[in-house]
């Protein structure tokens, strides 16, 4: 079980990520815009952020420059969640400070597979343990 900030304005999208992460036993906290997103990260310290690009109030790419440059939540894998066309190419999303990406739309069957494999290891799958 692992501990995901989403942050999403789509409410389509959102709900459908939420849906699915609590199928499998992972425990989805969402915002809505940039802003709320880097406050829920700060307050929440999840183990996985799920990021969306095109957001009101701060777009996802700025959203990753602050996050990554804050010791306390740089760490945290942050992954961007968006169509390819909205994210540029590979090299401007890992300097925006993005550890990864998944497309839009989403694919229900193999999502959070997809986002389990950014977990760090002991939040992944069955195996993590309480603390
Ligand atoms: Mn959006």
């Amino acid at each position: 079980m692992a501990r995901i900030v989403v942050i999403e304005d789509n409410p389509a999208n959102m709900e459908l990520m939420v849906y699915l992460l609590q199928a499998f036993g992972h425990q989805p906290v969402p915002a809505v815009d940039g802003i709320d997103g880097l406050e829920t990260v700060a307050r929440e310290r999840p183990d996985l952020v799920l990021c969306d690009i095109q957001l009101p109030r701060l777009d996802g790419r700025e959203v990753a420059r602050r996050l990554k440059q804050d010791p306390a939540l740089g760490t945290i894998p942050l992954v961007a969640v968006t169509a390819l066309a909205m994210l540029g190419d590979r090299a401007r999303m890992l300097e925006a400070g993005f550890d990864g990406y998944l497309s839009k739309p989403i694919d229900p069957q193999r999502f959070v597979g997809q986002v389990e494999a950014f977990l760090p290891q002991a939040s992944a799958g069955m195996s993590g343990s309480p603390p």
